[in-house]
């Protein structure tokens, strides 16, 4: 837990031509879960594949197929619930959600409407340090994907690739405890940055990885406050859905827009229908996609081809004790262990791969040192290279850790192990070993130290009157030797001897 005090965000409002209004947001987010096969067949998962290399009789839907649960998928809807502080519920059941699509070759979508395996769990999603809105996790259930079709390969034909049909998804449903555009993206980082902690989904959303539905309405300031004390939804206003948002601007994009849409419909004397819409991102808005459909027009039904899903309390347990450091854990420990700031630690542990390699550079060096190279100078540097990411980085833990070891031993100076960095980041190499055949080795010669300072002083004789007068002074003749030795000398060793030699 967070050894913080946190206190709530304020709801954003909107201010109307009849007064103000605030947004209430629920999202649905589906993650794609990290497991190799689908989750009632053995077919790959593998993203990227030829279509339909991918498929097999059970996800084609073919006449006789009966799925078999894969016990990986159910491991990691566990283990994601454990992560959200959530209820795993020992007994759990699968239905058939009826509908037709051409990528839906069974006509049903198996999926947990009645007894989902997670029950309510909840979410600290910080705003800024010590600011965090609690949003409380309705549900998490098991279901399939579907196909994908294709339109633009034939100009009179469609085609459909099923290599996604079948694999198994998380659905997490928040309750609609988030109260702003802001939020939401945060909530939806924050999901995908715990599942990447688990290892219960890649979170990649360009690939369609993670996607969420995302359920906005408008109220008035207080509604919200009478729904919380009892629960009526009758307070809160209509809401509508955007289907299918993969990316984080799009989704605050998509909320501000429909926030804006329903105040006017409403201030015009309108009413807003409950319906499902697409987001445009090109035009910005969002537009009618269909009414919203009720759970009853899906005919649920228990799964006949599936018993009920019963899991043992012990092996929720074995699973609760293996559960990898959390991302707010691993941040107090940075701030504890290491004496970092609360934003450098929130910087370090935001995606997991970076707070590993930050962990590999810090084993047994100064942890503030290794935070400042790993954020300043490393993560500035892929920033300039277009945000590369840390996996692909051409400077491995070993070679950053080398080069501050470098320092601290008073081998080279700060300044040269700037250079050393950009030499190792685009070329490559032991950092010792090009120190040693490019001579960048710091000088600690004090003779050698001697004569450069007795040149300056003697090149700059008003300088020196300067300097005696006013001591601050003196630094201009260090930032000169330090010049004029292509910032080789020992910074300790010229300071002492401009003092010196200067009478301060
Ligand atoms: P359905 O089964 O019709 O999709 P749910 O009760 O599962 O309905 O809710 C779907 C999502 O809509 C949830 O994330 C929930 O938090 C959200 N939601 C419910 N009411 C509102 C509202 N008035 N404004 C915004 N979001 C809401
Ligand atoms: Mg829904």
């Amino acid at each position: 837990m967070l050894d913080l005090a946190i206190s709530a965000p304020k709801p954003k409002t909107i201010a109307g031509a009849t007064g103000d209004w605030e947004i209430v947001i629920g999202l649905e987010v589906h993650a794609q879960v990290a497991t190799r096969a689908k989750l009632f067949s053995a077919a790959s998962t593998a993203f990227g594949a030829e279509p339909n290399a991918n498929v097999s009789f059970v996800d084609a839907g073919m006449p006789g197929m009966l799925p078999v649960i894969n016990e990986g998928c159910i491991e990691q809807a566990v283990r994601t619930g454990l992560g959200l502080r959530a209820q795993i519920n020992l007994v759990s059941a699968f239905d058939r959600k009826n509908y037709f699509y051409p990528d839906l070759p069974s006509g049903y979508q198996i999926s947990q409407l009645f007894h989902p395996i997670v029950g309510e769990g909840e979410v600290m999603v910080e705003i800024a340090p010590g600011v965090a809105r609690r949003v409380r996790i309705a549900r998490i259930h098991l279901e399939q994907d579907a196909g994908k079709s294709i339109h633009d390969m034939d100009p009179a034909m469609s085609f459909v690739d099923l290599n996604r049909a079948g694999v198994a998804l998380m659905e997490i449903v928040s309750h609609p405890d988030i109260r702003g555009p802001e939020e939401a993206a945060a909530y939806v980082a924050r999901l995908r940055q715990i599942m990447r902690y688990l290892g219960t989904c890649d979170g990649n959303m360009q690939n369609g990885n993670l996607r969420a539905d995302v359920n906005v309405s408008v109220c008035r300031p207080g509604q919200y406050e009478k729904w919380q004390a009892d629960g009526d939804f009758a307070h809160l206003g209509t809401r509508c859905e955007i289907k299918n948002m993969n990316s984080l601007r799009f989704i605050q994009a998509a909320i501000e827009y429909e926030a804006r849409r329903q105040i006017a419909l409403l201030e015009d004397g309108g009413t807003v229908d409950q319906e499902t819409r697409l987001f445009d991102p090109d035009k910005g808005e969002t537009r009618s996609m269909r009414s919203k459909e009720e759970a009853h027009d899906y005919r649920y039904c228990p799964d006949p081809d599936l018993l009920p899903l019963e899991i043992g309390q012990d092996w929720v347990d074995a699973i609760a004790a293996a559960l990898p450091e959390l991302p707010d854990a691993r941040k107090v420990r940075y701030m504890n262990d290491f004496g970092l700031s609360d934003y450098d630690a929130s910087v370090l542990t935001a995606e997991k791969e970076n707070a590993d390699y930050f962990e590999q550079v810090a084993r047994g060096r100064d942890g503030k040192q290794a935070a400042n190279w790993v954020i300043n100078e490393l993560f500035g540097r892929m920033k300039k290279d277009g945000g590369a990411d840390i996996t692909t980085c051409p400077v491995s833990p070993a070679q950053l850790g080398a080069i501050i070891d470098l320092i601290g031993a008073g081998t080279i100076s700060g300044r040269i192990a700037k250079e050393l960095f950009e030499i190792v980041y685009t070329e490559g190499g032991d950092p010792a070993a090009i120190v040693e055949t490019r001579g960048m080795t710091q000088v600690t010669d004090e003779g050698a130290i001697e004569r450069a300072v007795e040149e300056v002083i003697a090149q700059n004789p008003a300088q020196v009157e300067k300097a005696k007068a006013n001591p601050k002074l003196a630094g201009w003749f260090v930032g000169q030797v330090m010049k004029a030795t292509g910032g080789k000398a020992s910074p300790a060793a010229v300071n002492a001897i401009v003092a010196q030699k200067l009478g301060l």
